[in-house]
């Protein structure tokens, strides 16, 4: 009997051992890499595969690749016949229904639009196309500012409205064009980590035109590490480096997107409040969030802002976020009280 269970002990040992083998091979194994186009930019994804045959990366790239294309042929503004594109052709003062998904990025993005009191507002796609940063061509001189003044009067979140059931939406006049272009690329962040997580897939980060999401550890014990850009236009290089755990990242920045005249730069971010491209001296902004979704909307809101009043904002709204405010020639940083945690600089 004492030999039986001396057996039976070696053998769980055995075992133990071998699914311990097993573990640490499975840890140190090569992360996977893919990575692609979408929505006007680049997407990179990096994962840890769980074990040997749970991952074929040319079939999961399928279907990245065809989410994101869900994504885009509903959302976009570059898109015909998108949601949007048909809500924007659509006549004022009736209702249109849309796929429940862009009804869930426009709920978000209302719900920005009133704790930032309109500092996020998709309904300014009009004077984003008029300042040139829309699907249409880029433009010759700075708009004037009749035109201006005449489509800030019918803009506003809070001529747009939404139906619950059926999802579906109105505007007040046919000047509310909607743009999502500054909610849609981190709710597509979202969308691929649960389309990661139901493929088995625990340990990974998403990364969309800069928007970012992880879930696990790069390896065991060890967090994803992301970096967060020096806000300079001809060059890439990383000012920060974090540890990010199961959380959403995304930065909104006036260094990638704008065209300059007579030495003025004109950023992709229209402030609502005035028409115009915002103009103080906040360089990049980056939230963290449960959500790449809110994370994105969130750092555009704060973006237009500015640095004081964004700062605010984020410790009222117990927010994590950092800045990078322009000082003669140089970048300042600054935080509110939640990002502290993230301050740390990562061992790697
Ligand atoms: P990026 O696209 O560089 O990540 P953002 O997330 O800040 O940056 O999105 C900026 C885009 O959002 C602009 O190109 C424009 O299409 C749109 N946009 C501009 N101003 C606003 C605003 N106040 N609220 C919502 N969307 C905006
Ligand atoms: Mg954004």
């Amino acid at each position: 009997m004492k030999r039986f269970f001396l057996t039976i002990l070696i053998l769980l040992l055995l075992a133990g051992g071998i699914i311990y083998l097993n573990k640490t091979r499975v840890v140190k194994k090569e992360l996977l890499s893919i990575s692609g186009t979408t929505m006007g930019t680049s997407y990179h994804i990096k994962l840890v595969p769980e074990t040997e045959e749970n991952i074929d990366s040319s079939t999961l790239k399928v279907k990245i690749d065809s989410r994101l294309s869900e994504i885009d042929q509903k959302m976009s503004t570059y898109k015909e016949n998108s949601d949007i594109s048909r809500f924007n052709r659509h006549v004022a003062n009736e209702w249109m229904t849309i796929s429940a998904e862009t009804f869930t990025v426009i709920a978000m993005g209302q719900q920005v639009s009133k704790i930032s009191d309109g500092a996020f507002d998709i309904t300014v796609g009009k004077l984003v196309n008029l300042w040139g940063f829309g699907p249409a061509i880029h433009i010759e001189a700075i708009p004037d500012a009749t035109t201006i003044q005449t489509l800030l009067s019918q803009l506003g979140y809070h001529k747009l409205e939404l139906g619950q059931t059926p999802p579906a939406l109105r505007k007040a006049n046919k000047n509310i064009y909607l743009d999502l272009s500054a909610i849609a690329k981190g709710y597509a962040v979202d969308a691929i980590a649960k389309l990661l997580l139901e493929n088995q897939i625990n340990n990974f980060l998403v990364e969309i035109g800069g928007e970012i999401i992880t879930h696990g550890e790069k390896r065991q014990h060890q967090p994803w590490v992301v970096g967060i850009e020096s806000p300079l236009s001809q060059q890439r290089s990383i000012r920060k480096r974090l540890q990010l755990q199961n959380v959403a990242m995304a930065t909104s920045g006036d260094y990638r997107n704008y065209f300059e005249e007579q030495g003025v730069r004109y950023s992709h971010t229209i402030d609502p409040a005035t028409g115009y491209p915002i103009k103080h001296k906040l360089a990049s902004v980056t939230v963290i969030a449960n959500s790449c979704m809110s994370a994105d909307a969130l750092a555009t809101a704060i973006m237009v802002m500015g640095p004081v009043k964004g700062l605010e904002f984020a410790s009222q709204q117990q927010l994590a976020i950092f800045m990078l405010v322009k000082q003669d020639d140089q970048f300042i940083e600054k935080y509110s009280p939640a990002f502290v945690p993230y301050l740390k600089t990562p061992e790697e």
